[in-house]
């Protein structure tokens, strides 16, 4: 049995065990959370947040794109979230790999350079400070009062503040 059909089989476990519910599309803390792929990073468990209380958005990362800024400002502008929670970590893949590096080795293998940014980084926190302040810049995202950015620890599981000063 292969991957998919094992997740195909805890599905079938997990609908049986859980009742029945019919939450609001409108997450109830009205919350959007901005994080890595990182399979480390269980995001729910980490932060005490259920099923509909919380919008989460992943890439690797979590750098703040303009595929990241849409969903902020449809979570914000159709689905009630009012506050953004940036979580980047500790051992993240994309200080493993510079920008130049990734796009020359993409462009090798495939004949074609990508049109899209790679965002690697190698100060983390630097990366959350440049992240909430690109949120805080959006005018497609109307509620900026409340972005704070985080670094998580993936071996003690411990969130840490990164405070960020509006740049002039
Ligand atoms: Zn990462």
């Amino acid at each position: 049995m292969d991957t998919i059909d094992r997740l195909l089989a805890n599905n079938h476990s997990f609908a049986e065990t859980v009742p029945e519910k019919h939450l609001d599309v409108e997450p109830s803390l009205r919350l959007a959370i901005v994080t890595c792929m990182d399979s480390r990073l269980d995001v729910f468990a980490a932060l005490g947040v259920g099923e509909g209380e919380a919008h989460v958005l992943r890439n690797a990362g979590g750098v703040i794109t303009d595929d990241v800024i849409r969903s902020l400002a449809l979570s914000q502008r159709k689905l009630g979230t009012r506050e953004v929670m940036l979580i980047h970590h500790t051992d993240c893949g994309l200080e493993k790999v510079t920008d130049d590096g990734f796009r020359a080795e993409l462009e090798q293998a495939t004949g074609v350079a990508p049109s899209f940014a790679i965002e690697s980084f190698d100060d983390v926190e630097g990366n959350v400070r440049q992240s909430v302040r690109r949120v805080r810049r959006s005018t497609f995202v109307p509620h900026r009062d409340v972005v704070r950015g985080f670094v998580y620890d993936v071996d003690t599981h411990e969130l840490r503040e990164v405070h960020v000063e509006d740049a002039a």
